[in-house]
């Protein structure tokens, strides 16, 4: 009998061990296809920045991706374990002026996760190498290898490298160059902390929903809470909350430093009704906010030269996440290119073949799943608009089943 073709040569070679970065190498090992992971950070989590998301969609191409040991463990990394799953679980959408809700959204079960918690999750037994910082790509002529640089002068060498470095990907510039890589900004602010509060915001806050909801301002602003973690469900002071504030603005420069920062949050949290008013202004003044202009790019097709490079997650697809599609995105991606990969490892397929069908399939998704964010995100600061918005017409469905 012939003995059937695998390539146990080909070397996978990821840069970013984010959420999408693991789940591709997850799903490498169990399909016996050598991938390693270059991360920048000198250790996992070591950037300081949280929050959390929700699988909605994508949980079943999550599961064929991290198999039974990890899926099983799930429950452990979400953002309230000990409440864990719910079948009544609604996501409300609130008059952010009134505290009127507009709208309770089905969302049965929903998988929140803690990110930092389902990050150590998924990159248990990995090979990835910590410090990391891609500087060059060069891919020479008449092979069929990829030489990765970092900053640190190491260098590597392998078969097909796999941007998952994020929104601002270096591998997606250095795919397209620069200005057609680039993020184009959008006429919306946003800012983000992870906080506890008093024991009495905490409790009216979660008495408002369990786990999460959002409060839209009719001038503007758009004031998002969601559950962190519930380190004693007794305590409500210790229960840490993910805020969002956005709001719309064309062209005033990005609040910078703690102080511009923080005196933005106060001016539209003063808008909000009780008791979102009093969870944003007690935040303390210590606390860390964040705050960026948010930003997209609109998703084209690449040359992958040859087949050996090609992008997944945010650095193919960055999006706005007022309707929660990135990592969402970013989990089919994974389970996708894994299945071209393992038509080239285990089947034999020509590599520049099964990854033309991924990279078509992720550039036409992934551009309308960015396109229809973006809308989404402008339409839900524009009272007038706000009701035609994706997220009231479709929640967070996936752009195929809402259409
Ligand atoms: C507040 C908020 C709420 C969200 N809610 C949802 C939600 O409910 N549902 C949903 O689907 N999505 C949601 N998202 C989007 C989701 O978080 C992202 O789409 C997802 O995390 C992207 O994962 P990634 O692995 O592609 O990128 P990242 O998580 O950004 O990982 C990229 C990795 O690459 C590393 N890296 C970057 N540059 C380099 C370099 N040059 N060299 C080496 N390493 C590098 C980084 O350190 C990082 O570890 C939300 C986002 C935010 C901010």
């Amino acid at each position: 009998m012939a003995q059937a073709y695998v390539n146990n040569n080909f070397h996978v070679l990821v840069v970013g061990a984010g959420s999408v970065g693991c789940t591709i190498a997850q799903r490498c090992k169990s399909l016996n296809i050598k991938c390693t992971l270059f991360e920048r950070e000198s250790r996992l989590n070591e950037r300081t920045r949280d929050w959390n998301f929700g699988i909605y969609h994508a949980m079943p191409q999550f599961n064929e991706c991290v198999g039974e040991d990890i899926s099983s463990r799930i429950p452990t990394v979400l953002v309230d374990p000990i409440r864990g799953f719910s079948d009544q679980d609604v996501f409300p959408i609130i008059n952010g002026q009134t505290g009127e809700i507009l709208m309770k959204l089905p969302t049965p079960n929903v998988v929140r996760l803690n990110r930092s918690k389902f990050r150590a999750l998924i990159a248990e037994g990995l090979d990835i190498q910590y410090g990391k910082r891609l500087r060059d790509i060069q891919c020479p002529s008449g092979t069929d290898t990829v030489i990765v640089h970092f900053e640190d002068n190491t260098t590597v060498t392998g078969n097909l490298l796999i941007g998952a470095d994020g929104a601002n990907s270096r591998v997606r510039e250095f795919l397209l160059g620069r200005e057609k890589a680039a993020l184009q900004p959008l006429a919306v602010f946003g800012c983000g902390a992870v906080e506890s509060l008093s024991a009495d915001i905490s409790r009216k806050i979660r008495d408002i929903n369990d786990l999460y909801f959002v409060a839209y301002h009719p001038e503007g602003p758009c004031a998002f809470m969601a559950l962190h973690d519930v380190p004693d469900p007794d305590k409500p002071e210790t229960w840490q909350w993910m805020y969002s504030l956005t709001w719309p603005d064309k062209d005033s420069p990005t609040p910078a430093g703690r102080e511009e920062i923080r005196k933005s949050w106060l001016f539209h949290a003063e808008k909000l009704a009780e008791p979102f008013r009093s969870a944003y202004l007690e935040i303390a003044p210590t606390a860390t906010i964040w705050c960026d202009r948010l930003a997209e790019w609109r998703t084209e097709a690449w040359d992958n030269r040859n087949g050996r490079v090609t992008l997944a997650g945010d650095a193919a697809h960055p999006m706005t996440y007022h309707r929660g599609q990135g990592l969402n995105n970013g989990i089919l991606d994974a389970a996708y290119l894994c299945r071209s990969l393992n038509a080239h490892c285990q089947d034999g397929k020509g590599i520049t073949d099964v990854l033309e069908v991924y990279e078509k399939e992720l550039q036409e998704r992934g551009k309308e799943a960015v396109i229809s964010s973006g809308e989404n995100s402008l339409m839900v600061h524009d009272w007038e608009r706000l009701k035609q918005s994706p997220i009231f017409t479709m929640g967070f469905k996936p752009l195929a089943e809402g259409r």
